[in-house]
């Protein structure tokens, strides 16, 4: 997969700017505050739609009432076009080579992963975020699995909503049946995709690990279900689980366990990361999990994915700096780097070079 052209008006501080990056190293130069963040948050945004943003709208420029990203891309040979319009009047438009789609139909199209020096706070923040990284991984690489996840998660909700309704006698307990039959066939397939997932992953971001740590470190992944120690006959297990724990879900309002609780853990050597680890070795962990996404998403569609690295050669020192885009340039992985530096990359560094400043490139 690569992205042949992108087009931007009125996003952040760009007034407008269309650009050809090469089809594999590309490096955005520029002071602090120009809108190098800006750029790759808006291919991420046509990714994915996540975004740095709280409100949507607050990626229309100042003053304007709508802006656009028009992004050209090759998947498997074809060539798509994807165009995002947001407004401030009206509700945000997707369109996929001129029709109009549904944000879930989105997943899995524009490929990319995105790894800035916030992605840190993966291993010390709320779970929330782990269970996101996952799912959006695994999502790109099977639309099914998220279609089964939105599922999922407006079960949980609709049965909370039922266990309270219960707690305050306004309805009854075996209204329940029906709910717990439903979220049990679908957890196990959340569960199981994930399971199978860790365990790809485990493997991948060890042997990365073990390169970027000169085989001083080994890295392992694991999957943390609540309530359920082993991955056989998991409907069931969950179904009889859900059974034993109604008294205290309906006294709670709320699902006490399952894929929307797990959670990841992360050790280097044996010792849990977010106990133990030092800074640079979260950094170094954060790097190989980012590059074992890209090999995971690459063995499961076939392709590459983009790699978008907000600010993060600062974070690297010299000789993990070269051997990350040795890697890329080797395994000709088109990748989006911004940077406020041009000492960061060696003098031999191949790839395109663009320069910006308030919002405009220079090539
Ligand atoms: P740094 O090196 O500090 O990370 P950067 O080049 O990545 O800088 P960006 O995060 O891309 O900078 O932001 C550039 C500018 O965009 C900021 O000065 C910010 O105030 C401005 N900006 C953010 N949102 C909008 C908006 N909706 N309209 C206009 N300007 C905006
Ligand atoms: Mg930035």
């Amino acid at each position: 997969m690569h992205v042949a052209e992108i087009f931007l008006k009125d996003w952040r501080n760009i007034e407008e700017m269309n650009f050809r990056p090469d089809a594999s190293t590309n490096i955005f130069l520029g002071q602090n505050a120009q809108g190098k963040t800006n750029i790759l948050e808006a291919i991420n945004f046509a990714s994915l739609l996540k975004s740095r943003a709280g409100k949507e709208t607050e990626l229309i420029r100042f003053g304007e009432s709508t802006a656009l990203a028009r992004i050209k891309f090759f998947k498997a040979g074809i060539s798509h076009e994807l165009a995002i319009e947001i407004s401030h009047a009206r509700r945000r438009r997707i369109l996929l080579d001129a029709n109009p789609i549904r944000p879930r139909e989105l997943i899995g199209k524009l490929n990319s992963v995105f790894f800035s020096p916030e992605d840190l706070f993966m291993f010390k923040g709320s779970p929330s975020i782990r269970r996101k990284f996952l799912d959006a991984q695994i999502s790109q690489a099977s639309p099914i699995y998220f279609m089964n996840l939105l599922r999922y998660n407006r079960l949980v909700e609709q049965r909370n909503i039922l266990l309270k309704k219960i707690r305050d006698k306004a309805a009854r307990e075996t209204e329940l049946e029906l709910w717990d039959e439903q979220l049990a066939f679908y957890a196990e397939k959340i569960l199981s995709k994930r399971l199978a997932s860790v365990d790809k992953l485990n493997s991948l971001a060890n042997c990365m690990h073990q390169k970027i740590s000169a085989r001083k470190e080994t890295l392992s992944i694991v999957y943390n279900m609540r309530g359920l120690d082993s991955q056989e006959n998991l409907a069931e297990k969950f179904w009889e689980l859900l059974r034993a724990r109604r008294f205290k879900d309906i006294q709670n309002g709320a699902t006490s366990f399952g894929a929307h609780l797990d959670d990841l853990k992360f050790f280097i050597n044996g010792r849990e990361l977010k106990l133990f680890g030092s800074q640079g070795q979260l950094r170094t962990a954060v790097l190989s999990l980012k590059l074992s996404e890209l090999q995971f998403l690459k063995s499961e569609t076939g392709e590459y994915p983009l790699l978008l690295l907000d600010d993060v050669m600062s974070e690297l020192d010299a000789e993990r700096r070269e051997l990350l885009l040795e890697f890329l340039s080797r395994e000709k992985i088109q990748t989006l780097i911004t940077a406020t530096d041009r000492a960061y990359f060696p003098p031999q560094t191949s790839g395109k070079f663009f320069f910006i400043g308030a919002g405009r490139l220079t090539e």
